[in-house]
């Protein structure tokens, strides 16, 4: 049959680039994607930042395992630097600082921030209220990345190889049978032997076609908006200034100023759209925080940052013939662990075992596998 492969990748996002990228080295991959463009869903909507300090444990050694890849591409993978200086600040009011130095007391955040006085916090971004802050924290190191340079360097790379990407692709049923899936996208028929649910948003929803059980992903709508940018101060060096409560951010954008109310509105999965109501939160929350006066949206966009109920991407197979392999629940850090989150896949698909350094960074298996949400079957009532 000429759509066999040896591994199917579905959704055409980051996640799913990323790993067809990685197993085209070796295996006849194709990637599916159901709209006519890659990046249509949560990659091409992100606010485009690398921090290393971001997420939950898990989430950070993740992070860490994908610096080198984005700082110091391989030979040939991109044109243009994937990242750009940029930094983030955490700001405390008074109520906040408790919380605050807590968390910038957990190691790996230590070794990579600084502690801020309020007067620190506002030399570095002078629109910040001086009766509003009491206190920062500064990641120096944290970057703006190239999302659309990191996501079409995967899937150049998927091409170099020799792997295959099908748009306007959306699989719509899924039957495994004598070891080999039949991958049905309308009349289109696709099969491999391991398919990869790379879905986003809709990763529950390729289980349920596959009969697998669900992880229980949450979609969360969040919004971002651009506005003009103050004149004076200058704001082009800022860095993204983040609530220490993460119930907003900003950071300079390209000559503007992107800002979010940081919301986490549950959705299903969906072409999410931007709310009025989450705008005027995100203006009313900075203008609390800050001198601007924001007169203007210049352009607004939603998209979905979808989590497992703990909160940890999920990755591995689901099923003991090793036939069905989760990538999923990225949440608001998709971009930013794909390298280390694609190698860890592909990894556990073709040796069955995590890669050594991320191991070696702390890397506990148990945390990300698909069998932590997957509720123990209950054991059988003796009569
Ligand atoms: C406002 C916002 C800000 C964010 N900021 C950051 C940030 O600063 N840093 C960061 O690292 N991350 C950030 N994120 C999170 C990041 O964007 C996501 O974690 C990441 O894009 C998820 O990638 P994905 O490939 O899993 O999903 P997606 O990009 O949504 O890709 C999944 C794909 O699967 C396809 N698909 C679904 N069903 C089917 C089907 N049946 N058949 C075929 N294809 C199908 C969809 O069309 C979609 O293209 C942000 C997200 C948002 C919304």
């Amino acid at each position: 049959m000429d759509n066999a492969f040896d591994v199917v990748v579905i959704g055409g996002g980051i996640a799913g680039a990323s790993i067809g990228a990685l197993l085209a080295a070796g295996r006849s991959v194709a990637v599916l994607e159901r709209e006519a463009h890659v990046g249509v869903h949560s990659t091409g909507r992100s606010a485009a930042l690398f921090s290393e300090i971001y997420g939950n444990a898990a989430v950070r050694l993740l992070s860490r395992g994908s610096r080198d890849f984005l700082f110091s591409p391989p030979q040939g993978f991109t044109d243009v630097p994937l990242v750009h200086p940029r930094g983030v600040m955490w700001l405390a009011r008074a109520d906040q600082v408790e919380r605050l130095r807590e968390y910038a007391a957990l190691p790996d955040v230590n070794v990579a921030t600084r502690w801020l006085t309020a007067g620190e916090v506002r030399s570095i971004c002078p629109i910040v209220r001086k009766d509003y802050v009491s206190a920062g924290l500064l990641e120096p190191a944290a970057c703006d990345l190239d999302v659309s340079a990191i996501h079409h360097g995967y899937i150049k790379l998927l091409a170099a190889r020799g792997g295959r990407l099908y748009t306007q692709s959306g699989v719509t049923g899924l039957v495994f049978e004598d070891g080999i899936w039949r991958v049905e996208c309308g009349d289109e028929i696709f099969s491999a032997p391991v398919i990869v649910n790379a879905a986003g948003a809709w990763a529950d929803e390729i289980a349920a076609l596959a009969g697998q059980p669900p992880i229980g992903l949450q979609p969360m709508r969040r919004t971002a908006v651009l506005i003009e940018a103050p004149e004076d101060p200058p704001s082009r060096d800022w860095p993204l200034v983040v609530d220490t409560d993460e119930q907003f951010y900003f950071k300079p954008d390209a000559g503007l100023l992107l800002i979010s109310p940081a919301d986490e509105t549950p959705s299903p999965p969906c072409d999410a759209q931007p709310e009025e109501l989450d705008i005027a939160i995100a203006v009313s929350r900075i203008e609390l925080a800050t001198t601007l006066q924001i007169q203007r949206v210049r352009s607004r966009w939603a998209g979905l940052r979808s989590f497992a109920p703990d909160r940890t991407p999920v990755v591995g197979f689901g099923d003991a013939k090793r036939s069905f392999f989760w990538m999923a629940g990225q949440g608001g850090y998709g971009i930013q662990i794909a390298p280390a989150l694609a190698r860890l896949a592909a990894s556990l698909i073709e040796k069955g075992v995590p890669p050594d350094d991320l191991v070696d960074l702390g890397l506990q298996l148990d945390q990300l596998t698909p069998q932590r949400l997957h509720p123990a079957p209950t054991p059988a009532v003796q009569p």
